[in-house]
């Protein structure tokens, strides 16, 4: 049966292009790294590697973090966060909120980071899906935690809403992304209710983080739990000898690998174009080639370039992107 779309096109026209952007995704061989490690004289508490949904799993890991610093000190120790991503204001809110004296350390910070970048959907995509090092029961746990805390977030201050999203039948999604009881397993559609031509599909239901504004509500609760976010980049672990805190916990992505000579970090370069903001209250997935309506840009993905360093914007896949997303509305 035929029905008509009932949502908007975007306007995908060069006069609406804003920007290229171009980030590095912090993956890693073996998933996420969630423990601790004693390195000289202090306590050093990983939590990196989250691939393509950091933005997804960044609750989720805070309070595992949080948990393994109160299970390997005393809860009179002042704590350093190293790293202020998403990943890094998460968990310093997290130890915040539960009375630990914080302080953050980061080369770069909030809007300056990749975490910037991202939409964000609320899926687990871009992770090494068998979690070697940290296991499938517990990794899902985090996932599940991490939904919860997201939800239970102001959704005005923090940019977090409900939102639909579509993808052709041909987009072929991991089974895995929807096997772990977070998203309810995609609707089938014998044409999609999107403009464009007539087209089968799926459609499932999941979270959008506008990240600029958790972002800024996260560095907005910071500051009113009195932590301190210093400007500093450290060159190996020497220099965070010279740190006064003992427990330290390590969000620094891939900036891992040098500083705790971790070899299976690997990056994975995402580009994106940015369009003038279009309300259009929906998303389209096609695998790395999607449309999220993000409230400060139409954000149009993207690539997934496993080991290239190069954050450069490339304008040739800029194109393709945009070429791409052109022929999915064209009728
Ligand atoms: C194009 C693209 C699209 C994405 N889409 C999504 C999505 O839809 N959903 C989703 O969940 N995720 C998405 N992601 C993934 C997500 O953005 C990342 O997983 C997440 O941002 C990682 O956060 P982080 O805090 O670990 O790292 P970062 O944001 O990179 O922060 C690392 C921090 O460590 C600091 N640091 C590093 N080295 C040092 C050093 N030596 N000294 C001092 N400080 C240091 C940096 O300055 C920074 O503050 C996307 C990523 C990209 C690139």
């Amino acid at each position: 049966m035929d029905h008509l779309s009932t949502f908007q096109p975007p306007d995908l026209s060069d006069q609406r292009v804003l920007r290229v952007v171009a980030g590095l995704r912090p993956c890693r061989r073996g998933g996420l790294r969630l423990e601790p490690e004693p390195v000289g004289s202090k306590v050093v508490v990983h939590n990196y590697g989250h691939g393509g949904c950091g933005i997804t799993l960044s609750m989720g890991t805070a309070i595992a973090a949080a948990d393994l610093v109160d299970q390997c000190s005393s809860s009179s120790d002042p704590v350093a966060v190293l790293g202020a991503g998403i990943v890094g204001l998460t968990t310093a809110r997290e130890l915040a909120l539960r009375g630990r004296r914080v302080r953050i350390y980061a080369s770069k910070i909030g809007h300056e980071t990749l975490s910037m970048l991202a939409g964000a959907l609320f899926l687990p995509v871009g992770i090494d899906l068998e979690h070697p090092d940290i296991g499938k029961q517990r990794f899902r746990s985090i996932l599940h935690t991490s939904k919860a805390s997201l939800q239970k977030l102001d959704p005005l201050r923090f940019g977090v809403e409900n939102l639909t999203v579509f993808e052709p039948a041909y987009a072929h999604d991991d089974e895995r992304y929807f096997d772990n009881g977070t998203i309810d397993q995609p609707v089938l559609h014998d044409r999609l209710p999107i403009p464009g031509p007539p087209r089968c599909g799926h459609s499932f239901e999941t979270l959008f983080i506008h990240t600029p504004m958790m972002l800024s509500a996260l560095i907005e609760d910071l500051n009113d739990l009195d932590v301190q976010i210093v400007e500093q980049s450290f060159r190996d672990t020497e220099d965070l000898a010279k740190l006064d805190e003992s427990v330290l916990i390590n969000c620094t992505a891939l900036g891992s690998r040098r500083l705790f000579h971790d070899q299976s970090i690997y990056p994975a370069r995402g580009v994106l174009v940015h369009l003038e903001p279009q309300q259009l209250g929906y998303a389209i997935h096609d695998g790395f080639k999607y449309m999220f309506p993000r409230k400060d840009a139409l954000i149009l993905g993207g690539v997934f370039d496993e080991n290239v360093w190069d954050e450069t914007p490339d304008e040739q896949i800029a194109q393709d992107i945009l070429t791409h997303h052109r022929r999915f509305f064209a009728v």
